[in-house]
């Protein structure tokens, strides 16, 4: 199908079908620019809480679309590619978790957005890279277990001085990155700085001008007087980054940097989802409520 043609039918059947595109900024140039609301996890797991439409699409990752069921039990959720799930998430399991915690019944278990509902129904909290600093500091001087991502868990402890245990899942694209790497980017472009999402290792954090979430990374762009930056996080955000600032210059840290999962989404996937009704994202509801309440504590403290 000609691509012109398939965006008029993807604009065609949202309406029809009431549907809301959420995007995230990790999804192709393509995807984001036929979205009604392009962003980052909290600010998508804003906008699916809010919405009136009677379907919600996440062009994302499985849990992402999850988080939209659990926050809207009412509407339909559809996830464009079946498959699209995130490793990161599937590195702390329900079985797993609750052995832990058996053992450690005194820690607060908080959990990044980037998990299974059954994980989150587990735990006391949820954050996302965007809030997870604010919401940490309710709960400075008591025990703690950050699932399931170390690096940023890590990043927190480091910075609060935290009493927290991390569970040792990573994101296996800002897991990679190497001081080298920088190191290499910084003598070909000595006038860039160097920006980075804390689920890199801290060693990398440590030696960037700025870390911070994919959304802390935009807004840091936009307001910096610099014009050149080396950017430390998955490529999509590029395509917004210069769409926001047509003037600067962006420059990804590695080839690498580019998410399996993420990139599985594609325009006629968008098509089929809308014309096809699928995949509908289904939580069972003793599992939601659970994890409604961990979510719902989050957005209280955002
Ligand atoms: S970029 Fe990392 S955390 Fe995000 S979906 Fe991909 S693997 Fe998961």
């Amino acid at each position: 199908m000609d691509k012109s043609f398939m965006i008029k039918e993807i604009k065609r059947l949202k309406e029809e079908k009431n549907t809301v595109i959420l995007a995230h900024y990790y999804q192709d140039g393509d995807i984001q620019d036929i979205a009604d609301f392009t962003g980052d996890s909290l600010y998508l797991s804003q906008v699916a809480s809010k919405t009136a439409a009677d379907t919600i699409l996440f062009a994302g990752v499985h849990f992402m679309a999850e988080t939209a069921k659990i926050l809207s039990p009412e509407k339909t959720v559809l996830l464009p590619v079946k498959e699209a799930g995130c490793p990161m998430a599937d590195m702390v399991t329900k079985v797993r978790l609750m052995s832990y915690k058996e053992k450690h019944p005194e820690r607060i278990v908080v959990c990044y957005v980037n998990s299974t509902a059954e994980v989150k129904a587990l735990s006391d909290i949820c954050v996302t890279s965007s809030n997870a600093e604010k919401i940490i500091k309710h709960y400075q001087g008591q025990k703690m277990l950050y699932v399931p991502d170390k690096n940023l868990g890590t990043y927190l402890r480091e910075k609060y001085d935290l009493d927290m245990e991390v569970w040792p899942g990573f994101c296996c694209i800002h897991n990679d990155l190497t001081i080298d790497q920088v190191e290499m980017m910084k003598l070909k472009y000595p006038n860039a700085k160097f920006i980075v999402h804390p689920e890199a290792k801290l060693e990398i954090v440590k030696i960037a001008d700025f870390a911070g979430s994919t959304k802390g990374l935009l807004n840091y762009v936009i307001e910096s007087d610099h014009d050149e930056f080396i950017i430390g996080t998955e490529n999509g955000i590029i395509h917004t980054m210069e769409k926001a600032c047509p003037n600067k210059k962006f420059h990804i840290l590695t080839d690498n940097l580019a998410c399996y999962d993420m990139k599985l989404t594609r325009l006629e996937d968008i098509y089929y989802a809308l014309k096809d009704n699928k995949y509908v994202i289904e939580v069972e509801e003793s599992i939601r409520l659970k994890a409604f309440k961990a979510l719902d504590k989050m957005m209280k403290l955002s």
